[in-house]
């Protein structure tokens, strides 16, 4: 073991899109000791008066993974890739390392559960009774490596879905209700959300979002708001679903959707919107209330795409290659590694790009316990790790890092983070009494409430050629369903449509090569069999919300290790009739759009289907959305939350825990942009912190 003693001013654990984002935004400040403020790097006078952060970020995957020079960060590039060729099963980790010594949930490793006996085949524990059938990857740059990138943000009543809808939950293992209410609303997050679209880089058309919501689309952008690049053309399967769709509705539940089919906003490059204008920085001022970031224009600058990390100009405009999840050939889709690029590179006097000497980041380093202090404000006072040596070998060096003087940044994912902290136990005395307690749980939440969009598909064959398998996952979503009264009924769902045909549901094309080849075709028949279904498949998606539910969590537990040692996730997981009644309407839903636009329903839900379920007498299957999501809320108390709204733990005064997991509820947006904008706004908070720390 050995213990180190270096004095980090900041430690953050993970570099997805969570830690990169503090990483990006804390490097581009300093301390000014003559101002005695945290001030914009380049907007220093008197550089002898600069006090530089010290940062560094543990990373679970491999070094190579992390190596982002234009040459080292091309070649692991590829090596993903040639991976993701290989491999049978292109599902979302297909391309990236299978770690045995940090291991990632596998969407392959999913198996029906059986209770009480788990499901363990993979790197989760799952005890169910029902799967939870979504995945995320540990290597540098994280699951933004295989997202699809869109990007929605979240609709005003999703952060007030107690006072809008009557909904609470039991408090745990008890029946007193707390409310799910967010402790920031929709207009405070706002102009994060343009900071985070900003990031990420979205292109969209702000002038056709249609939502079913009371606020204008004025009011819920801003004036003149647009996202920074145009709108990824809808594709030609989308066009000929709007034609038949429009101006028409759906009956449900007594009440009638008219439909809204909108261009869905997505990080990935297409043309620079000339009225966004200028390129743009996010910069802190400090106020009487505490430090504000905001995004200004670089006067003489134009806005540009961001292409890849090893060479910008290169994934300048998405391609249409189409294979987005689980990687995008040319990274015209975003990924965080660009992000993190930005904080370990800054520009120098002669405009070149230099590597940033404060920063560094140590790989193959598993976190997995923290210690607290009891005698100084429960602060924490180290961190634990066991670094592996290499790609082939589980030995490891354990290392034990002290962090007193330093802000703890959990940003490993709402598997880890909670993961993590359940990890890790002190004894207090209290009125003379020794008492156990677990870091950042005084609300008992930690690793509770875990929720993703429960993924309901549907397909079947169009009346005509629509040419699926064109263009990103997906380019169009029907939003009409994504509020209403209904939702103290029911969830709420968005309705992505699908480009790439029944791949996800039924392993297309492969399966139909098989199933015509079963039926002895070949040659010319053969491939007139596939020209008229592969040509024909469509494909509707139902993203439904999950409420928070205590029951639902990530424990650990000492039976269930990796081969490092290291607790694995346990899961419990259920679905409640909220959910189950939405998947019954969204199929209701489905069928009436179906019989309206002639498409021959394939749609079919069995017993053999490993996440299936019946409702009212009828069988659903389920998928994940990779949405992990909920299991270190914040809150407005203590009480009933694990963080505030600036992602600090209310129970350790260097702690920020940074992720999905802060998510009091889902909605219907896919969670990145907003979990960017909220990391983003907590950088606030931390600036506040370092200040007081450099300052004392
Ligand atoms: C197939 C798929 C498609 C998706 N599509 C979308 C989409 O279209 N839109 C959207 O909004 N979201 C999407 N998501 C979700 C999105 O990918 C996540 O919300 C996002 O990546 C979470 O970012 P993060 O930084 O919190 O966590 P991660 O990206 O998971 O990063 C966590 C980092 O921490 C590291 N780490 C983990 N454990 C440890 C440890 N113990 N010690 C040290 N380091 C550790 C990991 O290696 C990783 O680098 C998708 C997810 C999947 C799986
Ligand atoms: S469609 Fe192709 S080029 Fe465009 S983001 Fe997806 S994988 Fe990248």
């Amino acid at each position: 073991m050995s213990n180190i003693e270096f004095k980090k001013d900041v430690i953050i654990v993970g570099t997805g899109i969570a830690g990169s984002l503090i990483a990006k935004l804390l490097t581009d400040h300093v301390f000014d000791t003559e101002k005695g403020k945290m001030v914009y790097r380049a907007e220093v006078d008197h550089p002898e008066n600069v006090r530089e952060l010290s940062i560094l970020m543990y990373e679970a995957g491999l070094e190579a993974g992390l190596e982002l020079d234009s040459s080292s960060s091309l070649t692991t590039y590829n090596e993903y890739i040639r991976k993701f060729y290989m491999e049978e099963a292109k599902v979302p980790n297909s391309p990236y390392p299978n770690l045995k010594q940090a291991p990632s949930p596998d969407v392959l490793d999913m198996e029906k559960i059986i209770p009480p006996f788990p499901d363990k085949k993979g790197y989760l524990v799952q005890f169910g009774p029902m799967p939870f059938a979504s995945d995320a990857i540990r290597i540098g740059g994280g699951t933004t490596l295989h997202w699809l990138g869109t990007t929605p943000r979240m609709l005003p009543n999703d952060f007030r879905l107690t006072e809008k809808y009557g909904i609470e939950i039991n408090k745990p293992d008890s029946k007193v209700k707390t409310p799910i209410n967010w402790p920031i609303d929709y207009d405070a997050l706002k102009p994060y959300y343009e900071m985070a679209e900003f990031e990420i880089g979205v292109s969209g058309n702000v002038a056709a979002q249609e939502y079913p919501i009371s606020e204008s689309m004025e009011e819920y952008y801003g004036k003149d708001y647009v996202f920074p690049m145009d709108e990824i053309p809808q594709s030609y399967m989308d066009q000929k679903i709007i034609n038949g769709l429009v101006g028409t509705s759906v009956q449900l539940n007594f009440e009638e959707f008219p439909l809204t089919m909108v261009p869905s906003p997505q990080g990935r490059n297409s043309t620079p919107n000339p009225a966004y204008g200028k390129a743009k920085i996010i910069k802190a001022n400090s106020t009487d209330s505490g430090y504000k970031l905001s995004l200004n224009n670089i006067e003489n600058e134009e806005y540009k795409a961001l292409g890849s990390v090893w060479n910008p100009y290169m994934g300048e405009r998405c391609e249409g290659n189409a294979s987005c999840v689980p990687i995008c050939p040319v990274q015209a889709k975003y990924n965080a590694l660009k992000t993190l690029k930005k904080a370990l590179y800054k520009f120098n006097k002669n405009e070149n790009l230099q590597k940033h000497k404060f920063i560094s980041v140590q790989a193959q380093s598993v976190v997995y316990k923290l210690s607290v202090d009891q005698t100084d404000q429960e602060k924490i006072s180290k961190i634990h790790l066991r670094r592996y040596i290499s790609k082939e070998k589980t030995d490891f060096v354990e290392e034990v890092v002290d962090t007193s003087d330093s802000i703890v940044i959990l940003a490993a994912n709402a598997f880890e983070n909670p993961k993590i902290l359940l990890n890790s136990k002190y004894t207090v005395i209290e009125n003379g009494q020794k008492v156990e307690k677990t870091v950042a749980n005084r609300s008992d939440q930690v690793g509770r409430n875990l929720m993703d969009h429960m993924v309901m598909l549907t397909w079947g064959l169009f009346p005509e050629p629509i040419y699926s398998y064109r263009g990103p996952g997906s380019t169009t979503n029907i939003s009409s369903f994504r509020d209403g009264n209904f939702r103290s009924e029911f969830s709420a769902w968005i309705s992505p449509l699908d480009n790439w045909g029944w791949s996800w549901p039924a392993f297309s094309p492969g399966s139909d090569i098989s199933e015509f080849l079963g039926q002895g075709l070949f040659g010319a028949k053969l491939k007139e069999a596939l020209a008229y279904r592969l040509s024909r498949q469509v494909l509707f998606h139902f993203e439904i919300e999950q409420l928070p539910n205590p029951n639902n969590r990530v424990t650990i537990n000492d039976q269930y290790l990796d081969a490092l040692g290291i607790p694995r996730p346990v899961i419990n997981y259920e679905l409640t009739e909220y959910e189950m009644k939405a998947m019954e309407q969204a199929k209701l839903a489905s069928d009436q759009m179906f019989k309206r636009l002639n498409i021959e329903d394939f749609t079919k839900y069995t017993e053999a289907d490993k996440n299936t379920f019946i409702y009212n007498n009828v069988r659903y299957s389920y998928n994940g959305a990779g949405h992990i999501v909920g299991t270190h809320r914040m809150g407005d108390n203590a009480d009933d939350s694990v963080t505030n709204s600036y992602c600090k733990s209310w129970d350790h005064p260097n702690l920020y825990i940074i992720g999905a997991g802060n998510m009091t509820t889902l909605g219907t947006s896919n969670p990145t942009l907003t979990l960017s904008a909220f990391t983003i706004r907590s950088v606030e908070s931390i600036l506040s912190d370092l200040e007081n720390k450099f300052k004392n």
